[in-house]
């Protein structure tokens, strides 16, 4: 009887899983995800919380035969395939810097064993480096590689296999980790799991995605798909979404397949320059600041600007910022305070259950422009302007911001204009923008010159 290992990474899915198709030709395979104890110390509490309910959630699909570890990869993957006399280790490609770091070790460890390592798919729709201009160079800019990407189209989703589960162990400590870390949850989680993944993507699809095109610059309305929750643990294959929706004509639709083509790109550009993790990839010299407590009024929602510390609210309490949010507080923490991007990027990853460092390390140099289709250095967005043209009746801070909930309409975004605009509590600016956006500019100016 041949058996094989089955070790789910960021693919926590049974449906069209096509590494898990390949372990499935063996008469028995055994599931197994590995808990990296550093990365799971430095995680957050509702990181670690989003990742235990999904793998709670993928047990239950498998019938309580996943076997769940804490400890080293290298350790503890070839010891389960000795012990389950398996012949071969089926895995999900992962590009991450982190993971091509592990999995060396892993493959370095399981050869000894005489176990073969098998890596089948990625999580993404076109996987990194398989389209290129004419000249065979990787894409540098999106909008190109955007078109190439819409050329080279996907493969069909796979289904489920049926599979013969070997009863894999949980250590017990490992099951109360697990456990304590969903009731220890300090935000209240979205239903993990692929089901209630796919029943989350329905309602988009049939409820929001015609509009999404206008829809999704409004963060007061239900107007994206909240699948960046689903496709970074792979409890959703972005191929899934995009055969579900191959006959949709809408602009929504077409806007839609251009946002997942952004994810495909940048886990590309960080795969070709891995150390973009946490440095720029075109460096501008620039003069930072120390953060001191700007940084820390930022992280907690209080600088003053109203649609900044909505946005940083919404993050600590549900661990999902709306994209408009993104950029609006990470060049407000970059350009208006001055700090250097990657600690406000670390704060992101901290707290972002869709964290993911490809997305999120462009996304700020998006921002900070000194990424790919940098943002032009004198794009400064301006937090009250932008509040009111896409929160143009306030619901959106008057949801996270309640010491702002007695001012009407678009008056929340401008408390000192009110007379009673911080009668309960509201704090002050903590900068004033035309000052710091003229520092921010003469700065860019002066190392743009060199
Ligand atoms: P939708 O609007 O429904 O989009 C559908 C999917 O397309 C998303 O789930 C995501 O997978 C992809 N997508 C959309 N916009 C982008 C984008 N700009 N870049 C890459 N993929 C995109 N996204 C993450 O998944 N993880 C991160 O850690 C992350 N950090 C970010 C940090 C900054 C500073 C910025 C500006 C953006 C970041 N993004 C990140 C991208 C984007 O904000 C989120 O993907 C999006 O808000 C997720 O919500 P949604 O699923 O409702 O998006």
């Amino acid at each position: 009887m041949s058996t094989s290992v089955m070790w789910f990474r960021l693919d926590l899915r049974t449906e069209d899983n096509p590494a898990l198709v390949r372990a499935a030709e063996d008469d028995e395979v055994l599931p197994v995800f590995v808990i990296d104890p550093d990365q799971w110390a430095r995680a957050g509490a509702a990181r670690r919380a989003w990742l235990a309910a999904n793998l709670l959630a993928l047990d239950d699909t498998l019938g309580g035969h996943l076997a769940v570890h804490h400890a080293p990869a290298a350790e503890v993957v070839p010891q389960l395939a000795a012990d389950a006399g398996a012949g071969s280790v089926h895995v999900t490609r992962d590009l991450t810097p982190f993971a091509l770091r592990r999995d060396r070790a892993v493959v370095e460890a399981l050869r000894e064993a005489g176990v073969e390592g098998v890596a089948t798919g990625t999580a993404y729709a076109v996987a990194p480096g398989s389209v290129t201009t004419k000249g065979g160079t990787p894409f540098k800019v999106f909008t190109p590689y955007s078109k190439a990407w819409r050329e080279h189209g996907w493969d069909a989703p796979v289904g489920a296999p049926e599979v013969n589960w070997a009863k894999g162990e949980t250590p017990a400590e490992v099951t109360e980790m697990l456990q304590q870390a969903v009731a220890e949850c300090p935000i209240d989680l979205p239903d993990a799991g692929e089901e209630a993944a796919w029943a989350r993507w329905t309602r988009f699809r049939d409820e929001a995605l015609h509009d999404y095109d206008t829809d999704r610059d409004r963060p007061a309305v239900e107007g994206t798909s909240r699948m960046s929750l689903d496709l970074h643990l792979g409890v959703l294959h972005p191929r899934q979404l995009l055969e579900d929706i191959k006959d949709k004509r809408s602009t929504g639709a077409h806007t839609y397949r251009t946002e997942l083509a952004w994810r495909d790109f940048y886990a590309e550009v960080l795969h070709l320059n891995p150390h973009t993790v946490w440095r720029d990839l075109n460096p501008l010299d620039m003069p930072y600041d120390e953060p001191e407590d700007a940084i820390e009024a930022w992280k907690r929602g209080e600088t003053g600007y109203p649609f900044v510390d909505a946005g940083m609210r919404q993050l600590l309490a549900q661990g999902w910022m709306h994209n408009r949010l993104r950029m609006i507080t990470a060049s407000f923490l970059t350009k208006h305070l001055h700090v250097w991007w990657p600690l406000g990027a670390e704060h992101f990853l901290d707290h972002l259950l869709d964290g993911d460092v490809a997305s999120n390390s462009h996304g700020w140099q998006w921002v900070a422009g000194t990424g790919t289709d940098a943002a032009p250095y004198f794009r400064i967005f301006n937090p009250v302007t932008q509040g009111q043209r896409f929160d143009p009746d306030g619901e959106y801070v008057r949801r996270w911001v309640p010491e702002l909930e007695h001012l009407p309409g678009k008056a929340v975004h401008t408390p000192w204009e009110h007379e009673d605009g911080y009668a309960k509590g509201y704090p002050r600016r903590i900068v004033d923008l035309a000052e710091e956006r003229k520092v921010a500019l003469d700065r860019y100016e002066k190392a743009r010159r060199g």
